[in-house]
């Protein structure tokens, strides 16, 4: 079985432009940015999709949010507004199967998205 992309980029086997990490988070530049301010925010544990979160994982993805409103205002998006986006599966373009939310801004966007 293939590793995971991101369980590498995590354990450094797979250089990521890092951009915070903590005990159970981890943010990086991604690689083909939609916007000026593309960031992938992940947790380290591997959770394939949002469909495969547990009750237990609630205070994970709480510390997600946490970490993407910090990183907004420290990436200077918070005044102007951003995104934050979770794509779930194939129909919505989800392309790598370890749960990540793209933290998005630095551009205006439109709704409802493509
Ligand atoms: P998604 O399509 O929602 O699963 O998002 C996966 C994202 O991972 C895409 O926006 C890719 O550009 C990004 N990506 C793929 N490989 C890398 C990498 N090595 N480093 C950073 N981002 C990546």
């Amino acid at each position: 079985m293939d590793p995971c992309l991101f369980c590498s980029i995590i354990k450094g086997d797979i250089k990521g432009d890092i951009v915070y990490q903590d005990n159970s988070v981890v943010a990086f530049r991604d690689i083909s940015p939609k916007a000026p301010v593309h960031i992938l925010i992940v947790p380290r544990k591997h959770i394939e999709t949002l469909l495969d979160l547990r009750d237990e994982d609630q205070g994970l993805i709480g510390e997600i949010c946490c970490v993407a409103s910090q990183l907004a205002k420290d990436q200077g998006i918070s005044k102007d507004g951003f995104r934050l986006v979770a794509n779930c599966g194939p129909g919505a373009g989800q392309s790598v199967y370890h749960i990540h939310f793209h933290l998005l801004g630095g551009r205006p966007f439109s709704w409802p998205p493509g």
